[in-house]
């Protein structure tokens, strides 16, 4: 990678970026913080940034090299440690394996495996590289990856047997991708394939990281798709100081807690809170490979001694699906915090835990794009159930109007950011256009609707494209779906608005019920007089749908534009992220 130190212009195979000086201002005002103390020495790290020496050698260096990462947990439960030395060691080798094969600063390179300790050493010895690391969910379907790889021009992937056979059938039509490691295959090199476990042996584990400007790309992830077609969103070295300071500042974490983040690595919460934020801060990490069993979680936390766990709405409302018994013969007396994050957290998921969990639990809000958490709840701050808190210092949001006006307290509209904090994304590759757009007068546009109350705290209200105009009001599908989740019979529901002649936008609700319970006439009537009183009667679904289960994407989030698509009888668009 060329720098041009006169433009501040960072030139990569692929793309260029505008350094400008996007991280200056931020970084004092997220440092100067008083409740930062941060373990790491900022001034030198400001001159390298490179995320993956701070999530590994800094620690060695601090004397933590024998201090355990990450405690890993197989799908059978099988438990192995690796220290921070370890992971310097291994993330070092994959970086020499990289160069030798000649891949340089500003290739893409792409993991694409389940949860599994190589994904780890191979993302920290990408960004050793000064390669761009792209993750993708293991989950995904030829289209899905096609997509991914052939958008960024990927010189190679680290993957696995079983899930090589979609890049195979797929391979002819990525003439970009070089190399394909696998983890547990043989080497073939007629088809460039080569085994990671022969290449790591022969690999030196000494490796010197040059320095890594803030400005450097470093992680490339594609959005979740919940709105249309997946963006590469663009991240740089310098996304590690709000990274960190997050971790600290937001999940308070501290260097003897044990945390869990259940995010995979496929989803920049993955990266952001299952990688970077905690090792750079010290903290051990359980990781595990198994899938969601509430009686399973339970038990992990108790026997692993979680003391600050990380999830997701759609795993919390999965859980109070459950028989209460699981929760309440579990030890759970490790747990300090819990934390939420990707969809809105319905006030009713609080509430149960506050009951059946003995616990808070803190939202947090962010998106691939900010890189890290913006706006959130978090101890020491009062809960508002429903809201998703207040920003995290050194962020300016603002609600304004569409043409840019800010808009006053109590009024929904659109949440912008003020652009510029150090995690900020550079661009969506090959999409500058998009990038721009998302961009007025210094703000960002999120692309989702909140109002701010009295009291600074700020309450999501939909998608921008999401939001029902229903006989003159402006009604959240998440507010109605909150409100549908208070009912005992409903576990699921996904809203959406569908013309109307009278209303202008009618309100449909698809409600997935328990399991226990078969729709009714009693049924409907309860469930409409619930959200008449407890949201509004403007709000209550003119349509209730009920249906076997709730489309969702990949990442578990609900995808209201596939319902609409089903119910209006038109095309859903791209559904590579459609959880089957
Ligand atoms: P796409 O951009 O492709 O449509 P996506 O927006 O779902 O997909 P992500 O970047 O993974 O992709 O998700 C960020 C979005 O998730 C936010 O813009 C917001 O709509 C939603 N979200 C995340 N956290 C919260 C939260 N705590 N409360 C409400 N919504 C949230
Ligand atoms: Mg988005």
């Amino acid at each position: 990678m060329q720098y041009n130190a006169v433009n501040g212009v960072y030139i990569t195979r692929h793309v260029v970026i505008n350094d400008g000086n996007l991280v200056g201002a931020n970084i004092v005002s997220i440092l100067s913080s008083s409740m930062l103390t941060l373990p790491i020495n900022w001034t030198e790290l400001i001159m390298n940034y490179n995320i993956a020496s701070c999530c590994t050698k800094a620690q060695c260096q601090r004397g933590l090299s024998k201090k355990n990462a990450m405690r890993w947990i197989d799908p059978h439960g099988t438990r192995t440690d690796y220290t921070f030395g370890d992971l310097e060691m291994q993330s070092n080798k994959f970086a020499n394996v990289l160069t030798d094969l000649g891949i340089v600063a500003g290739d893409v390179f792409f993991t694409f495996l389940p949860k599994m300790p190589e994904q780890f050493f191979a993302f920290l010895g990408t960004l050793k590289t000064q390669a761009v690391c792209g993750t993708l969910f293991y989950n995904f379907g030829e289209d899905a990856l096609l997509d991914r790889l052939g958008d960024s021009g990927a010189v190679g992937i680290v993957t696995r047997k079983s899930l090589y056979k979609k890049v195979a059938r797929i391979r002819d039509q990525l003439p970009a991708l070089k190399y394909i490691i696998l983890v547990d295959g043989e080497d073939d090199p007629l088809n460039g394939v080569i085994s990671y476990v022969r290449i790591m042996a022969e690999a030196a584990f000494e490796f010197e990281v040059q320095p890594t400007a803030p400005g450097t790309p470093s992680v490339l992830h594609y959005t979740s798709g919940s709105t249309g077609k997946p963006k590469g969103v663009l991240h740089r070295h310098g996304s590690l100081t709000s990274q960190v300071a997050t971790a600290q500042g937001v999940l308070g974490l501290k260097e003897d807690d044990i945390y869990w983040c259940t995010a995979d690595q496929g989803w920049v919460t993955g990266t952001s809170y299952g990688i970077i934020g905690p090792w750079s801060l010290g903290v051990t990490q359980v990781h595990y490979g198994g899938g969601y069993d509430a009686q399973t979680w339970m038990n992990l936390i108790a026997q692993e001694k979680i003391t600050v766990w990380y999830s997701a709405p759609t795993a919390l409302r999965m859980l109070m699906r459950e028989e209460e018994s699981i929760f309440t013969s579990a030890n759970l007396s490790c747990l300090r915090d819990i934390y939420s994050v990707g969809e809105p957290l319905n006030p009713e998921v609080i509430s149960w835990s506050r009951r059946v969990l003995k616990h808070d639990i803190f939202d947090t809000w962010f998106q691939t794009e900010t890189g890290a958490i913006m706006i959130s709840n978090r101890p020491g701050l009062e809960i508002r159930p429903g809201s998703m808190g207040k920003p995290f210092e050194g962020i300016e949001p603002a609600i304004l109007a569409d043409d840019g006006t800010p808009l006053p307290e109590g009024e929904q509209g659109n949440l912008c950011l003020k652009a510029g904090w150090p995690s900020m994304f550079v661009t969506y590759l090959n999409n500058e256009s998009a990038y721009k757009s998302k961009i007025k007068d210094g703000w960002y546009y999120t692309g989702d609707t909140a109002r701010k109350d009295s009291d600074g705290y700020y309450w999501f209200m939909g998608r921008s494209d999401d939001v029902i105009n229903t006989a003159g009001h402006l009604i959240s599908p998440f507010e109605v779906e909150s409100a549908l989740l208070e009912v005992e019979e409903v576990a699921e529901s996904g809203v959406i608005g569908a013309p109307d002649d009278l209303l202008f936008e009618k309100i449909v609700a698809f409600i997935q019920l328990h399991e226990r319970y078969q729709p009714t006439k009693d049924i409907e009537i309860k469930i409409r007089l619930h959200v008449s009183n407890k949201a509004s009667s403007i709000a209550t679904p003119q349509e209730l749908i009920f249906c076997d289960s709730i489309p969702k994407n990949k990442s578990g989030k609900i995808m209201r534009r596939v319902l609409k698509a089903r119910y209006m009888g038109t095309d859903a668009g791209d559904t590579s992220t459609l959880e089957i």
